[in-house]
């Protein structure tokens, strides 16, 4: 999320050469492999046991030996995979221009598509054989049961497999299902004519997303705003039928796919890879729903402290005090290990070990990939990705990426190989907890009144924005798709209308709307590429904030769930998310773990309302 929040800001300088930067403020990738011959040796290494693998067809049903042989051999090659990769690809992304290095990049893709190929066969061949088979087989042969849950999660998933025809046809349909959000793509960008606006200093803008982002973040002239604004919208408006008519299709598809494989719903089809109960979308929407109180709170404070004769969508980013103050990298390093105390000792140490041991590319230069990341390179160590230019959104962003890293260390030092890796539905946890424990230490800290509301401004904007915003496109996506479920029409009106009711139903009467408001579900590409998805980003969120009270409580209770919670990031992805977070104390299918965010937004909204009250 942290990536997505810089990519919406104005493109910085980015003119400093990479030699004029210290070493120490960047990643060593030669902790990966000394030098290209030995990256060579092993791409070949891999290639070579990729072939290997592909004869081991047809020997699964011999016995437990040939199926455990199978599996250590996958994750050899799996292991490999990660040094393969991350060498050309963190060179790449230093310097994008080079194109030496992307050509190898691009032959590991290659390579990752044959490999596929490859091990097509297993999953069909294991399923082949009877599921008491294979738990008898495990009895006999303990290193096999090692991989017992990978086992039964495969035979869980095959209750929706088609009989050989019926996959066949479905994987024909297959290449058709890309359709909508190609096209969606190639309409919105480069079939997409930006208009120009000139401001009201007479500067003259396009209005692309990033230009658009960047007007209503800065502008505080109220009119700026609503011109960029209007001019964005009338770009979608123009071909707004043709939108619908993707979307329709978007919707359309997901129900297909779903009753082709024997779903109840499309929202049930979604869920069933993780294993996630749809009840657990039910409930974040409703209990979401009963929790917009201190969203209208919020909204209507900024009303008044903007003073706007109308308050609008386009009102939501423009800052309320304004504020300059600089980080320096190496003086937030220590507030960053400090803040996560309550996580104890042994974690700040980890902490500290990755802020000193070259994991890091601090700073932006030429060619550089904009953004932040935290790449888990298995069997060496997290690699970040950072173009910190010492803003507080960048302090956040490196508090943000090291709480994956430091789930990667856990999690790769406590799992075997195939368990290492955790799914994006626990992913954000431990780096929204990084950030929410950053946010207490700094408020408490900071002698600065601006500076405190440019921090409680800061974590509401990331709950309204990670969180209700989130709630409100899966509560969206989940009526648009109950309209093709229950065979009614989706047309432009209908969407428009659909997202208009919401926008009323979240804000109230805390924000005005104007004719282009309700068109705003055309121009979110999370809808057309990936439905059903944002979703896990507010269960995340509300899982972190969960988690955040009990361990900042205090007490025995406090350290209890510290416990848990480091267990959660140990676990990598040995069992389904939703047992891992139960374990940590959070059941996503109870209301309580939602209402934390709603609590926690309605506590950050009144110390805003007090200090903007003295100001
Ligand atoms: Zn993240």
């Amino acid at each position: 999320m942290a990536s997505e929040t810089l990519a919406g800001q104005a493109p910085a300088a980015r003119s400093r050469n990479r030699v004029e930067i210290p070493d120490r403020f960047k990643w060593d990738v030669l902790d990966i492999f000394p030098n290209w011959e030995a990256w060579d040796g092993a791409y070949k290494e891999l290639d070579t046991g990729i072939a290997q693998y592909a004869q081991l067809k047809g020997t699964l049903g011999q016995g437990p030996a040939q199926l455990l042989d199978a599996f250590r051999r996958s994750e050899r090659l799996g292991q490999l995979a990660y040094r393969v990769w991350y060498f050309p690809s963190l060179q790449y992304d230093q310097d994008q221009r080079d194109n030496t290095i992307n050509a190898r990049r691009q032959q590991v893709q290659i390579l990752f598509a044959k490999w596929k190929q490859a091990e097509s066969w297993f999953s069909p061949e294991l399923l082949q054989i009877p599921l008491e088979t294979v738990r008898a087989w495990m009895d006999r042969e303990p290193p096999l049961a090692l991989y017992r849950f990978a086992i039964e999660n495969l035979y869980r998933q095959q209750e929706h497999v088609l009989d050989e025809a019926g996959e066949k046809l479905m994987s024909l349909s297959s290449r058709l299902s890309q359709a909508p959000y190609d096209a969606y793509a190639a309409l919105s960008t480069a079939d997409a004519r930006f208009p120009t606006i000139t401001l009201s200093d007479g500067e003259e803008i396009t209005v692309s997303y990033g230009q658009y982002r960047a007007v209503l973040a800065t502008r505080h002239n109220q009119a700026d705003r609503e011109k960029a604004f209007t001019a964005l919208h009338e770009s979608y408006k123009a071909t707004l039928n043709t939108y619908a008519a993707l979307y329709n299709a978007v919707c359309q598809r997901d129900w297909f796919q779903a009753r082709a494989r024997g779903y109840a719903s499309t929202l049930e089809a979604a869920l069933h890879g993780d294993n996630i109960p749809t009840s657990v979308v039910e409930n974040l929407i409703e209990t979401t729903r009963a929790g917009v109180g201190p969203l209208r709170r919020y909204h209507q404070l900024r009303r008044r402290a903007l003073n706007v004769p109308t308050y609008q969508v386009y009102d939501f980013s423009i800052p309320l005090v304004s504020f300059d103050k600089k980080y320096s990298y190496h003086e937030v390093l220590d507030w960053i290990v400090d803040a996560e105390a309550p996580l104890g000792p042994d974690y700040q140490a980890l902490m500290r070990k990755g802020f000193s041991s070259h994991w890091i590319d601090v700073y932006e230069n030429e060619g550089k990939r904009s953004g932040a990341y935290s790449a888990p390179v298995y069997g060496v160590h997290p690699y970040m990705l950072l173009n910190y230019t010492d803003t507080l959104d960048d302090v956040f962003t490196t508090a943000h990426e090291m709480g994956h890293s430091m789930h990667t260390i856990l999690s790769h030092e406590t799992q075997p190989f195939i368990y290492s890796d955790y799914t994006i539905f626990v992913a954000e946890v431990p780096s929204t907890l990084s950030e929410a424990l950053l946010l207490e230490y700094m408020l408490a800290r900071s002698t600065d009144p601006t500076e405190r509301i440019v921090l409680l401004q800061h974590a509401i904007d990331n709950i309204t924005g990670t969180f209700y915003t989130q709630v409100l496109f899966a509560d969206y996506e989940l009526r648009a798709h109950r309209l093709a479920e229950q065979d009614q029409p989706i047309t432009a009106e209908i969407l428009t209308e659909t997202y208009t009711q919401l926008l009323k139903d979240y804000y109230g009467d805390a924000v005005d709307l104007n004719p282009h408001t309700g068109i705003t579900w055309s121009r979110i590409p999370h809808f057309f590429n990936s439905p059903y998805y944002v979703y896990q980003y507010a269960t995340c969120f509300a899982s972190a904030a969960k988690i955040a009270r009990q361990i900042m409580a205090g007490g025995r209770e406090a350290a209890e769930a510290r416990d848990r919670f480091l267990n959660l990031l140990r676990a990598g992805g040995s069992d389904y998310p939703m047992e891992l977070l139960r374990k940590a104390g959070v059941d996503l299918s109870q209301p309580d773990t939602v209402r934390a965010v709603v609590d926690q937004l309605d506590s950050l909204v009144t110390r805003l309302e007090k200090e903007l009250a003295a100001r």
